[in-house]
């Protein structure tokens, strides 16, 4: 992955949550609770949010010409959140 490939600054970083982790119902953002089996998405959220933050940690990291820093930011992101695009910045970093 090349940086040019990185998504624009407004986009989801770590990936929108599209899906409910217990049933798999298609869940709407804003939502707290599944409207199919009602789990609580609050700590997939807090876990999305933490995730996306260490993310950028990592690229603020990057940015400052700091890698192994910025690799070690991004390990924790995606133990935290695991998306497509937090595996290939660990990936790119490694
Ligand atoms: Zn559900």
């Amino acid at each position: 992955m090349e940086l040019h490939e990185l998504p624009a600054k407004n986009q989801n970083l770590a990936g929108p949550l599209q899906k409910c982790p217990i049933c798999r119902a298609s869940w709407v953002e804003g939502e707290v609770f599944c409207r199919r089996c009602g789990a609580d998405m609050t700590w997939i959220l807090d876990a999305q949010r933490l995730g996306r933050t260490l993310l950028l940690r990592a690229l603020a990291a990057l940015a400052c010409g700091d890698p192994r820093r910025a690799a070690a930011w991004a390990r924790r992101a995606r133990l935290v959140h695991s998306t497509p695009f937090s595996r290939e910045v660990a990936r790119f970093l490694e």
